[in-house]
C-alpha cells in the first residue's frame, strides 16, 4: 500500500477545470517530486491532497495510509500524519524562533484533540521535541531569540519546515521550499530535507526547479496543463531530454 495515493483526480476553481485524472503515489520514505512550470498545477494538487479548499475535487479519491480523505476538513488530515509547508512559508515575523516553535506545539495538541475525537484516528505519531528540532536545525538553534522577519530566506524556510515537523508527520509536503533562495542557501535547504528523510519521514516536494529537485528525489512526476505526462526515477528523468525540454525547460 502506497503512503499516499491519488487516483483520477479532478479539481476546480469554480468552472475552471484544473487537474484533469490526475494519478500518483508516495511511497513510504522515499522523497518523491512533482516537477512542473509555473501554472501546471503543482499547487493546487498538493492542496486537493491536504484539504485546502479551494479546489473543489469533483472526481477520484485522495487516500493516506489507505484511508479515503477526499472529503475531509484539513485538520482532520494534519491530525493523520500530513503537513503541508506552503509556497508562502506562513512564520509569525514579529515572533522569535522559539515562539513560532512553541506555537506550532499548540496548534499540534489541538489537532490531536480532533484525532483523538475520531475514535478510529491512531495518533501514534508525536511531533518532535523542540531539542530535536533544534537538534536538525542548528541555525535555528543559535537563533532562537531572533525575530522571525529578520531571518533570511533560507532560514525562515527552514523554521517554517521546523513548524511542520513539531506536529505529527509522516508525510511532509513542501511547496517549493527553494524559491528565491541563492544556490548556496538551496544547498543548506536540501540537506536539511535529506536529513528529515533519513529520520523516516516520507516527502512530496514540488518544485519548478526541476536540477535541485532531481537531486535530491528518488522518483519524479512531471505535471503539465493540469496533466501527470511523466513518471519515473530521477535518473529516468535526467536522461529523458525531450520531457526536460518539453515540459521544465531545462
Ligand atoms: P507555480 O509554480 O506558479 O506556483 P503551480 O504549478 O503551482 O504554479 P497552480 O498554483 O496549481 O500552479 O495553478 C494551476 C492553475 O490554476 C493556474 O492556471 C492558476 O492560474 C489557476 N489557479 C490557481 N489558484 C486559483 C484560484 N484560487 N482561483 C482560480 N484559478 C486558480
Amino acid at each position: 500500500m502506497s503512503l499516499l495515493e491519488l487516483r483520477d483526480v479532478d479539481a476546480f476553481y469554480g468552472e475552471s477545470h484544473i487537474l484533469r485524472d490526475v494519478t500518483l503515489s508516495v511511497e513510504e520514505g522515499e522523497v518523491c517530486s512533482l516537477l512542473g512550470r509555473n501554472g501546471a498545477g503543482k499547487t493546487t494538487t498538493l492542496r486537493a491532497v491536504s484539504g485546502a479548499r479551494p479546489p473543489a475535487v469533483r472526481d477520484g479519491r485522495v487516500r493516506f495510509k489507505g484511508e479515503d480523505i477526499t472529503a475531509m476538513d484539513p485538520e482532520d488530515i494534519s491530525a493523520r500524519g500530513l503537513s503541508l509547508v506552503p509556497e508562502e512559508r506562513r512564520v509569525f515575523p514579529n515572533l522569535t524562533v522559539a515562539e513560532n516553535l512553541h506555537l506550532a506545539e499548540v496548534s499540534e495538541n489541538r489537532s490531536n484533540t480532533v484525532g483523538r475525537s475520531l475514535g478510529s484516528v491512531q495518533v501514534e505519531h508525536v511531533g518532535m521535541t523542540t531539542e530535536e528540532v533544534y537538534d536538525e536545525f542548528e541555525r535555528l538553534r543559535e537563533r532562537k531569540s531572533q525575530k522571525a522577519g529578520t531571518l533570511s530566506g533560507g532560514e525562515q524556510q527552514m523554521l517554517a519546515i521546523a513548524r511542520a515537523l513539531k506536529q505529527n508527520t509522516d508525510l511532509l509536503l513542501l511547496d517549493e521550499p527553494y524559491e528565491g533562495l541563492a544556490p548556496q542557501i538551496i544547498a543548506d535547504v536540501e540537506d536539511a530535507i535529506r536529513r528529515i528523510s533519513e529520520s523516516g519521514t516520507t516527502i512530496l516536494l514540488v518544485e519548478q526547479n526541476a536540477i535541485a529537485a532531481m537531486d535530491i528525489a528518488d522518483r519524479c512526476y512531471v505535471i503539465d496543463q493540469g496533466s501527470i505526462v511523466f513518471e519515473g526515477t530521477a535518473g529516468a528523468l535526467r536522461e529523458d531530454d525531450e520531457t526536460r525540454d518539453r515540459y521544465l525547460g531545462v
